[in-house]
């Protein structure tokens, strides 16, 4: 299968696509067309288990990969997730399903496509002849840093270097990047938002002569971020995955239709969601939860993406994000994959921080999505019903997506004419990532010390306390650069020197 620009007219195989991270006209890689999943071969799916599901629907996309190297890299990869599962499903005492995406090695729901994309940019390296060494370069608001730090180090062949926003993410999360032990890693706290880092990244790939540069040391540029194809289309697995799970236990009949409800800051994971429609997956809608960073409710109210606005700093760090990448990919298709079209709005982004979809590209995008944003109390609120209520703890991603998801649900219930469809809530991360936020949320107790906070959630809900978050306390922090935006590409530099 090809892969095209949103932007243009380049025109890649998978591998080339996943080896670039980002096209040369600074589009996004989309699957020139979609493959299809009929009923008979979900059905084929629910005798599967995960990494066969993955495997299957993967192969798909990379036709050019061998069946049985994909099948037993999925396999890896999913080992490292508790119970062989990368994506368990677990039906709520309120009628609503979640979808527990964290159970891998960093806790997030990141780690389902970064266990296994270093096996990807490998083969892709491998079908597309490339001889130099990778350097990636990976933008994070939390949670993609320590997966992708995760995933990539020690491998031959590759360098990664990690930025992340100074006062942008959890301690935890902090904690999780900055102690990471690799022969092949940097981790850069970065002064400004995500969106400062995610657009210095931006330009630095998407600049001819800094690639050149770097190239000159021996080095060519890929992504660990959604941008990236290869991040993105193994979190279209989990979606068939959850439907598969409720076909088999009788829990809905083929061809019935869900509400997937998804906790949004890139746009990567319910893009992910769409592509699954796309391909034949029954969906209803999908519900887009955002915190108080909520240009995309205003995208769907207003039919602007207005991305001028003031920057909240949220419990739910992963999610403040304004200017979502993936976003791009949607108005692609929206537009009828009108590349000059989709390229002038992204202009008039970085312009005017704003562009406006036209009325019908609207209707459709209402059709296909149901946007909501909460503010910290909501969230709050939430979490601590949640719990007192059903016994369930969650982080704060997830509480937004529920509280959202909770509002679709009544909004549904008084329609009479509506009809009700079984929700899964995207489950995002762990609790124990976010102690102080979830502490206060369940309690209303501050507490300073991440470790206070961990040990008095597991008293209170006595949840299992994830290995990979015990195993940092004692560790040594490693490090400890602060730069400024205009100063990244020379912290690159210094990294491959
Ligand atoms: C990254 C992340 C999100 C947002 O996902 P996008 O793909 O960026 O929309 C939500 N929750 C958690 C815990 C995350 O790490």
């Amino acid at each position: 299968m090809y892969f095209i620009s949103t932007r243009g007219e380049e025109k890649v195989t998978g591998a080339q696509a996943v080896v670039q991270g980002i096209a040369g006209d600074g589009g996004l890689f989309v699957p020139e067309v979609f493959p299809t999943v009929p009923p008979e071969e979900i059905e084929r799916m629910c005798e599967m288990d995960y990494a066969e599901r993955a495997a299957y629907l993967l192969s798909k996309f990379f036709d050019e990969f061998e069946e049985d190297g994909l099948l037993e890299a999925c396999r890896a990869a999913y080992r490292r997730f508790e119970g062989n599962d990368a994506a368990p499903l677990l039906r709520m005492d309120n009628g609503m399903y979640m979808l527990e995406l964290f159970h891998g090695p960093t806790c997030a729901f990141k780690d389902v496509a970064l266990t296994l994309m270093p096996y990807l940019l490998k083969k892709s390296c491998e079908k597309a002849g490339v001889k130099e060494k990778i350097l990636i370069l990976t933008a994070t608001s939390g949670d993609t840093g320590k997966a992708a730090l995760e995933g990539f180090k020690d491998q031959e062949g590759v360098k990664i270097c990690v930025f992340y926003p100074e006062e942008g993410v959890s301690k935890m999360q902090k904690l999780q990047m900055c102690t990471t032990e690799g022969n092949n890693i940097d981790v850069v706290a970065v002064r400004g938002n995500f969106d400062d880092c995610q657009r210095a990244v931006k330009n630095i790939m998407n600049s001819a002569e800094k690639r050149e540069e770097i190239s000159k040391r021996g080095y060519i540029l890929s992504s660990a971020n959604s941008i990236n194809i290869g991040r993105l289309l193994p979190q279209v697995v989990y979606y068939f995955s959850a439907y598969c799970d409720l076909l088999s236990s009788d829990q809905l009949k083929m061809g019935e239709k869900v509400v997937f409800a998804v906790p949004t800051g890139n746009f990567g994971n319910i893009l992910a969601g769409y592509y699954a429609e796309r391909m034949g997956l029954p969906v209803e809608t999908l519900v887009c939860a955002s915190n108080k960073n909520c240009a995309l409710t205003d995208l769907l109210k207003t039919g602007t993406y207005n991305v001028k606005r003031p920057f909240f700093r949220t419990m739910s760090p992963s999610m403040d994000i304004l200017i979502s990448s993936n976003l791009e990919r949607l108005i692609f298709e929206l537009s009828g994959r009108n590349a000059e079209l989709t390229a002038s709005r992204m202009q008039s982004l970085s312009v005017s921080e704003k562009y406006s979809l036209r009325a019908e590209e609207l209707k459709e995008l209402k059709s296909l999505i149901y946007a909501g944003c909460t503010n910290e109390s909501d969230t709050v609120e939430t979490i601590y019903d949640f719990f007192m209520d059903y016994g369930y703890p969650m982080d704060p991603h997830t509480g937004v997506a529920m509280s959202v998801a909770q509002r679709y649900e009544a909004m549904i219930e008084e329609d009479k004419d509506a009809e009700k469809h079984p929700i899964i809530v995207l489950s995002t991360a762990s609790p124990y990532k976010f102690p102080q936020d979830i502490l206060y949320a369940l309690t209303g107790n501050d507490v300073k010390d991440s470790y206070k906070g961990v040990k008095r959630i597991h008293l209170l809900t006595a949840m299992k306390v994830p290995e990979c978050l015990k195993e940092i306390r004692y560790k040594p922090i490693l490090f400890k650069t602060v730069v400024s935006c205009d100063k990244m590409y020379d912290e690159v530099l210094k990294f491959i020197n």
